[in-house]
């Protein structure tokens, strides 16, 4: 009786195990078979991909390239033209001196993240920093002549309806870049979205070109910060990526396109 209870046990044991395992199997595999690239997500990106002259439009520097690297560099490399609008310097409502001082700062680097991420035009708007909501109408009224005067394609800026980082700027600089889409009808895709609809996939020599445009803004992400910035980075990237069979992939709402 006793050995008939410990084979049991045994058994038990056993076919947990394996059941365990065929779940693991069945865990692992059902995500990305259900995530592999849609017929619908590569004609997206096709589209977006095919946009000649794209402006991005962000409140701070740095903005721009933690979410938007791997499409600005596809872009470039397809010989796009890419236009950054940024609505502040940075100054992070510092007064005088130290406010001139760290806006000369962020300026120099949103400059040199341009250039490493293939030759950006970069537009720097003076509205106060951690104080934008305050000036969205003008900031809006600068985008549609920036808009009349360059006529992108294809405008990206902040969603402003499902925003990933409700930083009070971010939202203001979502706001008007909306109020100026809505002017002059331009296609309009927004980053930093809860709710995406586009995958757009990158490789690894896409993904290090990021690292180096976010490496670029040394006072807002300095050299002991870089370490947890590039991870934080790589997970989300990896992660999204993995959604569309790509080693990395960023994701954005684009409305008009469904
Ligand atoms: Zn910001």
């Amino acid at each position: 009786m006793r050995w008939a209870v410990i084979a049991a046990l045994i058994a038990f044991v056993i076919l947990a195990a394996l059941g365990g395992a065929a779940l693991i199997i069945v865990a692992a595999h059902v995500p990305i078979a259900a995530n592999r690239p849609s017929a619908y997500n590569d004609a997206l990106a096709r589209k977006i991909l095919s946009c000649r002259n794209v402006l991005f439009v962000g409140a701070h520097p740095d903005d721009i390239e933690f979410y938007c690297s791997g499409l600005i560099v596809s872009l470039k490399r397809r010989g796009s033209q890419v236009t950054f609008a940024v609505g502040t310097r940075g100054g992070k409502g510092r007064q005088g001196k130290a406010k001139q001082r760290l806006e000369n700062l962020r300026s120099h680097h949103q400059l040199d993240a341009a250039r490493v991420l293939g030759g950006v035009d970069v537009v720097l708007f003076d509205y106060p920093d951690k104080d934008l909501s305050s000036r969205v109408e003008e900031f809006a009224a600068k985008l549609r002549q920036l808009i009349a005067q360059r006529k992108p394609d294809m405008i990206v800026a902040w969603d402003p309806h499902h925003i990933y980082n409700p930083h009070p700027d971010h939202i203001a600089a979502a706001r008007a870049a909306e109020m100026a889409v809505n002017v002059v009808s331009c296609a309009i895709c927004y980053y930093g979205t809860t709710q995406p609809n586009l995958w757009l996939g990158f490789e690894d020599d896409v993904f290090r070109v990021k690292l180096k445009a976010i490496r670029a803004h040394r006072t807002e992400v300095p050299w002991f910060l870089y370490p947890f910035a590039k991870r934080f980075l790589t997970k989300k990237d990896k992660t999204e990526g993995a959604k569309i069979g790509a080693a990395y992939a960023e994701t954005y709402r684009c409305p008009n396109s469904e």
